[in-house]
């Protein structure tokens, strides 16, 4: 029979998809790399599972220990489905400025959910990363996975994304294109592919808000660039242990309205309903079309669905209100849906 002995085996293997319309103008083809095939919706059901699987290897899990981590939630769903099926506990401090259907989520497939405020310092007990540190030093037998700094993160995309990009392209890909939040996907995937073909150009996508740009660039850890951003999913206020700086080749910003626009544009257009973060990347890629050339083969990764965002990007009075929409009055946002 040709079955699956549990949900995680049908993790990966996701498909590369062409860009028939946002993309026609350049003069190379683009493919997605579409994650939200996942069972978990989205990429990071990769790195989770790896993580655990490590962590059982170093035995820092045990049987019928506690998975904790700090996720905006899609790393939350890859763990508690890796709990569920491997039988461990699992809790997650998330912030409030994520998506309460997120959230929601991950209490449906059984794990505690602590929500903590936003704007706080990461030192600040309050926040999602002491809140995470407390809850390992407390619970005997619990392991903090750390998606930041645990190298499984980057290792499962040196693994998979990137032999899976390889082969699909048969080695033709020219350029890759990555939203970067840990920097897993980004450096695994590039790690692997720069190691089959060093000429692969690897171009990381950050928003405005996060100090990731400025420190690929000038080395610096500027506070200065560090301002609250609606993007969900990448960017960061610090550099995560996961980077290796030296795969990437160029870090281009995009803006909150600009991701949000082209994330609409994708399910109008190519009929792709994906998370904001997938949008990003296409927008960064476009910011980015006079580097390309005919014979080009550009493959951006789009990290997950459009399901966690139907009351964000995906709702008509949220993107006006933030202006994300050229209008002057409400009744013409009905024709600037895009
Ligand atoms: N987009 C989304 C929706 C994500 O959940 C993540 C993971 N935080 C990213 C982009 C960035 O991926 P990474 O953490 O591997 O850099």
């Amino acid at each position: 029979m040709d079955v699956k002995n549990n949900i995680l085996e049908t993790i990966g293997n996701t498909p590369l998809v062409k860009l028939n319309k946002i993309t026609k103008d350049l003069p190379c083809d683009v493919y997605a790399k579409v994650e939200y095939f996942n069972p978990g919706n989205s990429i990071k059901d990769r790195m989770a599972v790896k993580m655990v699987e490590v962590a059982e290897a170093e035995g820092k899990l045990k049987p019928g220990g506690t998975i904790i981590e700090c996720t905006s939630g899609n790393t939350g769903m890859g763990l508690a489905m890796a709990a569920v099926v491997k039988g461990y506990k699992c809790i997650f401090s998330t912030t409030d400025k994520q998506s309460q259907s997120k959230v929601d989520i991950l209490r449906a497939l059984g794990a505690e959910v602590i929500v903590c405020p936003t704007n706080v310092e990461p030192e600040d007990p309050r926040s999602y990363y002491s809140v995470a540190a407390r809850l390992q030093r407390e619970i005997p037998n619990s392991f903090l996975m750390n998606q930041y700094d645990n190298l499984a993160n980057r290792q499962a995309h040196y693994e998979s994304t990137g032999p899976e990009i390889w082969k699909q392209t048969e080695g033709k890909i020219t350029h890759l294109v990555v939203t970067a939040g840990t920097g897993g996907t980004v450096t695994g995937t590039a790690q692997y592919l720069k190691e089959m073909n060093p000429n692969i150009q690897i171009w990381a996508i950050d928003v405005y808000g996060s100090l990731l740009t400025k420190y690929f660039r000038t080395g610096e850890l500027d506070m200065n660039e560090v301002h609250p951003y609606v993007s969900e999913g990448f960017g960061e206020d610090f550099v995560p242990q996961n980077y290796d700086m030296s795969v990437i080749d160029h870090f281009e910003q995009v803006t909150d309205k600009d991701g949000a626009v082209m994330t609409r544009r994708l399910a109008k257009e190519e009929a792709l309903f994906c998370g904001y973060s997938a949008g990003s990347c296409i927008q960064g890629l476009m910011q980015l079309k006079d580097k390309l050339k005919k014979g080009d083969v550009v493959v951006a990764i789009l990290h997950d669905h459009g399901s966690r965002y139907v009351n964000k990007v995906y709702n008509d009075q949220w993107m006006a209100e933030r202006g994300f929409f050229d209008v002057k009055s409400f009744k013409d946002v009905v024709n600037a849906r895009g």
